[in-house]
């Protein structure tokens, strides 16, 4: 199968996201928006829908030609057919269309890839047809008059026009007049009723030193009373808590989750006990995301090396029931941290180093060296054997961590390289020819992959390593939802 045209990150530069909440402008606006929602959804399921066509005629006869996975082919088959199809589609943007065909492909690889043991992580299931209730409404753009305007406060998209933001666009807004970040696309999302724009962008990268470039820290991360407990260089140990509104909010939401439970659905109660869930939790995940950032900022900023574990958050999740894992290991935006240092890091001038997974660090006393084989999970302190001192088994952990002279594991390279300085994105390559804004891709920036294993990109969240799997022939959709995961 022939690789997938990315676009390649610049020497010099970073790829770098931007979120804003917005809100219509015109009252006409909304409803446009969905369309373009269902656009995306239409042109999706019916590219899909050839493939499938095509994927069951060759197996039945396999001299049916096969129909190549590419993004210019599949979006020109469906501009022959897409007066038959939809002969509404003037009245949405192309790149509805298009974005909704360039996911098959995206998805469509990452199956193939994944079947055959080209992609590392968990196994991907074929794509699924899209349906409006199991469908996040999105839509990207990546060509076409799309901008912020100079008034920090509007992100103009095409057809749709001009949508309100909700915060400042001055951080992007000013790299983008200076000329040192350059806008890849924007798409706009729909999330729990609210609207939202992410940028994607590449910035010019300044290099930076850590304020004590010389100087190591360790983080132990876990879901009990302390959240993070960080050994820095001086020997301090510092113990971050979760957030206290961040605990109110789960007190909150098990009374809500126990109402909505309780009434009828399809009711209206049932909807609004549901809405207020969902407010909840997107608190809940919006202080945890404070939390993860401002202490992954103040680290990178200020050490050369940061240590962290090598947490497989997947077997966690495997040994600890789907229940007690969401609220701890997912909650707690543990799997967070890893990835958000590794960028960090880097763009900071310092270095992320991924201690081995098999690594004893809380049953090893820091002091003698001691070694207590029977530790509980539970406990919190424990005697050493050595030397006969109480042990505080975080502290004791972050101190190895921090202290750590051992191999890295084997997911240390991609963790630890992170977002360098050069990679790449995955983001659609625009077509020559095809621009008209902002978002002009530079064409010395564009370069087809062959082959795109060695992407490490800053949200590379991987543990498991790359394995060749051996999964049954044919293809067939994955029913195993995953989202599950992210509560
Ligand atoms: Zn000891």
């Amino acid at each position: 199968m022939a690789g997938r045209r990315r676009f390649e990150i610049p020497e010099g530069w970073v790829a770098r996201g931007w979120q804003f909440e917005v809100e219509p402008t015109t009252p006409g606006q909304r409803s446009l928006i969905d369309q373009h929602f269902g656009a995306r959804r239409v042109a999706h399921n019916w590219v899909l829908a050839q493939v499938k066509a095509n994927l069951d005629a060759r197996m039945a006869d396999p001299t049916v030609p096969p129909l190549r996975w590419r993004l210019y082919d599949l979006r020109r088959a469906w501009n022959q057919a897409k007066q038959e199809v939809a002969p509404w589609w003037r009245e949405c943007s192309k790149e509805a269309y298009s974005s909704g065909i360039a996911d098959v492909v995206a998805a469509l690889h990452a199956w193939s890839d994944a079947k055959d043991g080209r992609r590392a992580g968990r196994r991907v299931g074929f794509p699924r047809f899209k349906a409006r209730h199991r469908d996040r409404g999105r839509v990207r753009f990546t060509t076409g008059a799309m901008r912020l305007e100079p008034d920090r406060r509007h992100l103009v998209l095409p057809v749709i026009g001009s949508l309100r933001s909700k915060e400042n666009t001055r951080r992007l807004l000013r790299l983008v007049t200076k000329g040192r970040a350059r806008v890849l696309s924007m798409t706009l999302s729909e999330h729990g009723g609210r609207l939202f724009v992410s940028v994607a962008t590449i910035v010019a990268h300044t290099p930076r030193t850590p304020s004590e470039p010389e100087a190591c820290c360790g983080i132990d991360l876990g879901i009990g009373r302390d959240w993070a407990v960080i050994a820095h260089a001086d020997d301090t140990i510092q113990r971050v808590a979760h957030p206290a509104p961040w605990a109110q909010t789960q007190k909150q939401r098990r009374r809500v989750a126990r109402q909505l439970s309780r009434r009828t659905i399809g009711s209206r109660g049932h909807r609004q006990a549901r809405t207020k869930l969902a407010a909840l939790d997107r608190r809940a995940a919006n202080l945890r995301k404070h939390q993860v950032h401002t202490l992954t900022t103040a680290l990178a900023r200020r050490y050369g090396t940061v240590v962290v574990e090598d947490l497989d958050i997947a077997a966690m999740g495997r040994g600890m029931g789907r229940r007690a894992f969401r609220r701890g290991v997912s909650q707690a935006g543990i799997g967070a941290v890893r990835p958000t240092l590794a960028y960090k890091c880097s763009w900071a001038g310092g270095r992320l180093v991924v201690a081995d997974r098999w690594f004893a660090s809380s049953k090893t006393h820091h002091g003698c060296g001691g070694y207590r084989v029977d530790l509980q999970l539970s406990a919190r302190a424990w005697v050493c054997p050595g030397c006969g001192q109480m042990v505080d088994r975080n502290a004791n952990a972050a101190l190895n961590l921090r202290d750590w002279t051992g191999p890295m594991s084997a997911a240390a390279p991609a963790a630890a390289a992170g977002m360098s300085s050069v990679g790449v994105v995955d983001a659609p390559v625009p077509f020559v020819g095809d621009h008209g804004g902002q978002a002009h891709a530079l064409a010395w920036a564009c370069k087809a992959l062959e082959d795109h294993r060695e992407v490490a990109g800053a949200d590379d969240t991987r543990t498991e390593p790359l394995v060749a799997r051996n999964l049954e022939q044919g293809y067939q959709s994955d029913d195993n939802c995953r989202c599950s995961l992210i509560w």
